[in-house]
C-alpha cells in the first residue's frame, strides 16, 4: 500500500489528486489489477468528477453547503462539524479504477478528487492494487 499526503487549504475544498494516486500506482510495481483509493478520515472524502472546468467543482461545495447547512438546531455533535461528518458520508471515503497496462482508466473528461471537509489540515490518501 502507498500512503499519499494531501495538505488543504480551505474548510470545503476539492483537490486533484489522480497525479499522485498515478505515481502511487506506479511506486507498488504493478500494471493491472483494481486500485483501491481510500481516505481514512471521517470529515473528508474521494470522488471523481470534471477536471476541465474548475466551475463543477466550486458548484458541488456549493450545493452541498445548501444540502447541509454547517450550523442547524439539531446537530448534537460536540466538535461542532456535524455538517463535515455528513458531507463526508454523503460523498464516501474510497473509489475503485481498473487499472491495465500500468495505466488508471479514466475517462477523458475524469479526475479524482480529494475532498476537504473540515480543513485546511493535513491528510491522508491510502492507494492499494489487488
Ligand atoms: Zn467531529
Amino acid at each position: 500500500m502507498e500512503c499519499i499526503t494531501v495538505h488543504t487549504r480551505e474548510r470545503n475544498q476539492m483537490i486533484d489528486i489522480t497525479r499522485e494516486v498515478q505515481e502511487a500506482v506506479a511506486a507498488t510495481g504493478r500494471t493491472d489489477g483494481l486500485v483501491t483509493v481510500f481516505c481514512p478520515h471521517t470529515t473528508a472524502a474521494i470522488t471523481v468528477n470534471e477536471n476541465t472546468d474548475p466551475s463543477v467543482c466550486r458548484d458541488i461545495l456549493h450545493k452541498l453547503a445548501t444540502l447541509i447547512p454547517r450550523r442547524e438546531t439539531f446537530y448534537r455533535h460536540g466538535e461542532g462539524n456535524s455538517d463535515s461528518h455528513l458531507k463526508s458520508s454523503l460523498m464516501g471515503v474510497s473509489k475503485q479504477f481498473v487499472l491495465d497496462a500500468s495505466t488508471l482508466q479514466l475517462g477523458t473528461w475524469q479526475a479524482i478528487y480529494f475532498c476537504e471537509f473540515d480543513g485546511p489540515r493535513a491528510r491522508t490518501v491510502w492507494v492499494s492494487v489487488s
